[in-house]
């Protein structure tokens, strides 16, 4: 650590930086912080006073005097005092009641449902909360924890969301971060999260394809991610978002249940609910047991509650089988099969079972990463995310959305928009051009920052040559352009003409050098010229339309002769000399309307061509 000293305050500083991100996991059952220790520089999860916790129960406890408590102390309500304990808060994230009817019994407590297009609240004796403000209070317990653990102020975070997540739930996260006082730099996959905690996506120039299988209490997902880059790209999720170990505690509670034949059926609601509180326990525990022995055995006063490894595996081969089976269609999904994927990836707590880690490793065809706690991996990997942002790339603006459009210049000197402004950055957009003359070898890719319809009122950003297109007439080649920006908001550009393979590249960093109050009065002037450029675009359309169509009518000409009668070839000329000349005329009614009587006059030449042309072939068949 480099220590200096500051002359004009006259204090000894220490070069820890300014800002210290942490990353946090906000899971459905547990949520954990994690941040990379200032000094050490490893990755650590912040544990609870005591040392021996570091998952803080994702659970909310309302008393009735209306104090809160959140975590551990909060998840003992759960049984005793089940209207006023919320849990599975995440499950509600941007929902409304019309999305959850289908699961409603699975919430104790009360969601309101007057409105069923609203987003949901959710009511505790006769207060309303939403899902954002139940969040916040995890989050706000979780900021204190690293507070504490820290012994500093925690101000910024990432946190993770599944990947399925669609922008309203990760907007409702993002407002439970900055509610609960947090400035959320940025939002996160949860399996980009753990593959960077096993250092996948670290390297510049890496490129794989990883599988994130993911397997907590409630919830099952997968997600397919492509690294390039590092950009994490997600080509395909699937999974169950009822399905997870609670459904294997219940299985065998179940089991127990015929083996004693106990008659649940005749205790008291309250007795029956504290017994089955205390065998879902002691499941857990059995199963927990089971990840490391082969057998379990307890006796309890409901009777003997024992176990064996391959009776669980039995009994669990079907739920995992069905999460292989989302695994399958995730890959359908990507278009790939088991041979393209480069890493798998565990996380939840349910992959300590050794059944499923096999079942997984087995389908993919190789070892998969369980090294890390799969409780962490995610916490870790956000940490991990937070230090690069923290990090020393000072010259880069971090940005996760695209403050203004980017694009190419296209005919006319018009900026054709490939990812528009605010799109979540990392992104990847690409559009297909074709050449405009026969035998085209270079295409000059102008690579353009703006809202503005001319590309001159834009900034420039770079430019290349897409060099050795094969020679093909116009219109044939096929030049995909593609934007790849990368969560630092550098931006690579790629040409590749498809047929051939022809492929050319520049690396731009679209952001940097512009303040914010450029890039405000680049809007600004957008919207003022709104209705100016837009006359200008459609003008240079009409100019381009028109151009066009005189080229296809002069190669026609020249082509088809054959078919013509010199007055057809001297009218259609005629047509074209004036639609040429009106190109210039700035009016593009004008030209819209000429270029609309040269199509008129020529379709019928164009179906006798066609005419013969089929009849010609019809008769070479028939040979
Ligand atoms: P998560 O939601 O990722 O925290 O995962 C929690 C689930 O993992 C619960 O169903 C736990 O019972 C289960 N779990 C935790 N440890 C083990 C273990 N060693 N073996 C089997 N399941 C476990």
């Amino acid at each position: 650590m480099r220590i200096g000293i500051n002359l004009i305050k006259g204090e000894i500083q220490t070069n820890e930086p300014k800002d210290l991100i942490v990353g946090i996991d906000l899971g459905t059952t547990n949520s954990l912080v994690g941040y990379i220790h200032p000094k050490y520089g490893d990755t650590r999860i912040v544990q609870d006073e005591a040392g021996d916790n570091k998952l803080v129960p994702s659970i909310v406890h309302f008393e009735p005097d209306g104090s809160v408590t959140v975590g551990t102390q909060a998840r003992a309500q759960l049984v005793s005092d089940p209207t006023r304990t919320i849990y599975s808060v995440k499950r509600l994230m941007g929902k409304s009641y019309k999305d959850l009817i289908d699961h409603k019994d699975y919430f104790g407590y009360q969601i309101i449902d007057n409105d069923k297009d609203e987003l949901v609240k959710i009511r505790v004796d006769d207060r309303f909360f939403t899902p954002i403000e139940l969040s916040a209070m995890i989050l706000r317990q979780l900021k204190q924890r690293a507070e504490k653990a820290l012994n500093r102020e925690v101000l910024k975070a990432v946190i993770t969301v599944p990947a399925y997540f669609n922008d309203s739930q990760r907007q409702a996260t993002r407002d439970a971060g900055k509610l609960a006082g947090l400035e959320v730099l940025r939002i996160v996959n949860e399996p980009t999260a753990a593959s960077l905690a096993y250092g996948i996506g670290l390297q510049p120039d890496e490129v794989k394809t990883v599988a994130v299988y993911d397997l907590g209490g409630g919830t099952f997902d997968v997600s397919i991610l492509h690294i390039e880059n590092g950009v994490f790209e997600v080509l395909a999720t699937n999974g169950d978002t009822f399905l997870g170990g609670d459904d294997f505690d219940r299985l065998i509670i179940n089991q127990w249940t015929t083996d004693n034949k106990l008659p649940l059926k005749r205790f008291t609601s309250d007795a029956y609910k504290s017994i089955q509180q205390a065998m879902r326990l002691n499941a857990e525990e059995a199963k927990i047991h089971l990840s490391q022995h082969p057998n379990y055995i307890s006796s309890t006063e409901q009777g003997q509650f024992n176990l064996s490894r391959q009776q669980f595996e039995e009994m669990i081969q079907p739920l995992v089988a069905k999460t292989i089976g989302c695994c399958k269609a995730a890959l359908e999904d990507a278009k790939l099969t088991t041979a393209n994927i480069d890493e798998v990836v565990m996380v939840g707590g349910s992959t300590r079972i050794p059944y499923v880690k096999q079942s997984v490793a087995s389908f993919f065809g190789k070892a998969v990463h369980d090294n890390l706690n799969p409780d962490e991996v995610v916490a870790l990997g956000a940490a991990i995310q937070a230090d690069i942002l923290a990090g020393n790339q000072k010259d880069m603006l971090l940005l996760d959305v695209t403050p203004l459009s980017v694009g190419v210049e296209t005919i006319g000197e018009l900026m054709d928009v490939i990812v528009p402004r605010n799109s979540r950055i990392p992104i990847r957009a690409a559009r297909q051009y074709t050449t405009q003359v026969d035998g085209q070898a270079n295409m000059k890719i102008a690579v353009y920052q703006g809202e503005r319809d001319l590309v001159k009122n834009n900034r420039k950003l770079g430019e290349f040559d897409l060099k050795g297109i094969p020679s093909m007439p116009a219109g044939l080649p096929k030049v995909e352009i593609a934007f790849i920006i990368n969560a630092d908001g550098i931006m690579q550009v790629r040409a590749k003409e498809l047929r051939s393979g022809v492929e050319q590249s520049i690396t731009v960093q679209p952001q940097y050098g512009l303040t914010e109050e450029e890039m405000g009065q680049m809007l600004l002037e957008s919207i003022q010229n709104a209705a100016a450029d837009m006359q200008v675009r459609s003008l240079q359309e009409a100019i381009n339309e028109g151009s066009q169509l005189l080229a296809t009518a002069q190669r026609f000409i020249s082509q088809q002769t054959a078919y013509l009668s010199p007055t057809e070839i001297a009218d259609t000329q005629t047509y074209m000399n004036t639609l040429n000349e009106v190109l210039t005329s700035q009016n593009k009614d004008l030209i819209h309307q000429h270029i609309e009587a040269l199509n008129e006059f020529t379709r019928p030449f164009a179906e006798r061509v066609m005419d013969k042309a089929v009849a010609q072939a019809m008769k070479g068949k028939q040979v």
